[in-house]
């Protein structure tokens, strides 16, 4: 079997064809930067968030979750600087008219668009999106979308504390939504102006902060190879001491080899006690511990573990999508691991005179809260393609030989191996493929 290399275009055409991922608004000619998820990729979504909580939440220490709001005041925004610092570079072609992201390209060349040079200068964009809450327009009206979810979680940090019994150290996780005016949203989901983080905050003592930066970026590099990430195809960056905010004592990227080079997938921080000083500075209000032992006061150090749910869904995507071929056709294929796939199992009836008793079989598995599919459409073939195209790990066969000896024919979706196994097997056999 040979295979073929993958592109953005085949994954954007797959998860259209298939329902992982529309253009939102398709049917008005889309909402650039924004994208709705289709009954494959919701399901693929809610097996990526569980899988990231998980993870995190196996550390050794104690960590809780927060949803916070999607709206924040102008204060949050002022005290965390983003209002002051969080904006991109943004440049127009007076020619053509296109506009760029500054830094993405070289502005001592010409437009690649037109082949002209002709530029406005360089202006800075804010990058959150601005509203306003109620009727009256003054400035406590002013409201935006959080550009991150980190910030409800700093700004929480005391009703967390003072209303669980958690102690330092501790972590607060959080996935959700947020929002950026990405100048240019690009690659699909990898930069969108909508999309979902998922996040930890990690509180420690200063003195424990360095340790818990490396025990994180090892748990989250385990992670990644848990969800079956090509290894090869990942890598640490540790940012260059130009790259760092002023308060930052350290931060690395999880990088993936995208066909578009590599890219950041995650950013790992030891970011210090900045954002809970800024809040305590700006709101006036007491966010320091207690040490016991020192008998003194201190305001906790962060670690923060970042990633988009999104983006971790497209290099899913890529590292899984494979083409081969096989009897004459060509096999498109997504080997992803059993507990990111949006279906675990299949059931097929031979024909259609057997559906009676391979529905019996999908019914149980459902009812015990499988993913399990049903069809009966088509050449068992065919059905075997669709299921490979949307990477259900193994499909379940009833034929006429099921009726005499109890058993239905399993196939492999990556060795496409087939063996038969006893119906009363079936559950176990896909649970042990969740592992
Ligand atoms: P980039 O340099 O790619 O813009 P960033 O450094 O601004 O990313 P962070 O603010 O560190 O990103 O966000 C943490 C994570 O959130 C990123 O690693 C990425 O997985 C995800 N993310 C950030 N911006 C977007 C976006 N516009 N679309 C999709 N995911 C995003």
């Amino acid at each position: 079997m040979s295979s073929t290399a993958v592109t953005l275009e085949k994954i954007v055409a797959l998860c259209k064809r298939r329902g992982f991922v529309y253009q939102s608004a398709d049917i008005y000619g889309g909402l650039n930067g924004v994208y709705d998820f289709g009954p494959m990729g919701a399901q693929m979504k809610q097996n990526i968030r569980a899988a990231w909580l998980e993870n995190i939440q196996s550390s050794e220490h104690e960590i809780v979750l927060l949803d916070g709001s999607l709206l924040g005041s102008h204060a949050v925004w002022k005290a965390s600087g983003h209002l002051d610092n969080f904006h991109d570079p943004m440049i127009d072609c007076l020619e053509c008219k296109k506009r760029y992201r500054a830094d993405d390209i070289d502005i001592e060349k010409a437009c690649s668009h037109c082949g002209k040079k002709n530029w406005t200068d360089v202006r800075e964009f804010q990058l959150m999106f601005k509203t306003q809450l109620g009727a009256l327009t003054d400035s406590t009206s002013v409201a935006y979308l959080r550009p991150e979810t980190a910030q409800s979680i700093f700004i929480n940090f005391k009703n967390v504390t003072s209303s669980t019994r958690v102690k330092i150290p501790f972590g607060i996780a959080q996935i959700g939504k947020a929002f950026r005016n990405e100048i240019t949203p690009k690659q699909f989901l990898f930069r969108m102006r909508e999309f979902e983080q998922m996040e930890l905050e990690f509180f420690c003592t200063p003195d424990t902060a360095d340790e818990f930066f490396a025990t994180w970026i090892e748990m989250r590099k385990r992670f990644y190879h848990t969800i079956g990430l090509t290894p090869e195809k990942l890598r640490l960056r540790p940012h260059e001491a130009d790259e760092l905010a002023h308060y930052s004592k350290g931060c690395v990227d999880v990088e993936y080899h995208f066909p578009f080079g590599w890219k950041e997938l995650e950013g790992i921080a030891n970011r210090g006690n900045f954002d809970l000083t800024q809040h305590s500075t700006h709101s006036g209000k007491e966010l320091s511990v207690f040490d016991e032992n020192k008998k003194e006061s201190y305001i906790p150090h962060v670690v923060e573990t970042s990633v988009g749910v999104d983006r971790l869904f497209l290099t899913l995507l890529f590292d899984a999508y494979k083409e081969e071929e096989l009897e004459n056709e060509t096999r498109t294929v997504l080997q992803l691991h059993p507990r990111i796939a949006p279906t675990t199992c299949a059931i097929f009836p031979l024909t259609k005179k057997l559906s009676d008793n391979a529905h019996k079989i999908y019914l149980d598995l459902k009812s015990k809260g499988l993913r399990v599919h049903f069809d009966q459409a088509g050449s068992i073939g065919k059905r075997y393609r669709r299921q490979d195209e949307v990477g259900t790990p193994v499909c379940f066969t009833f034929d006429f030989d099921s009726l005499e000896d109890g058993c239905v024919t399993a196939r492999d979706r990556d060795t496409l191996e087939q063996k038969r196994i006893n119906i009363a097997r079936v559950e176990d056999y896909v649970r042990d493929l969740l592992k």
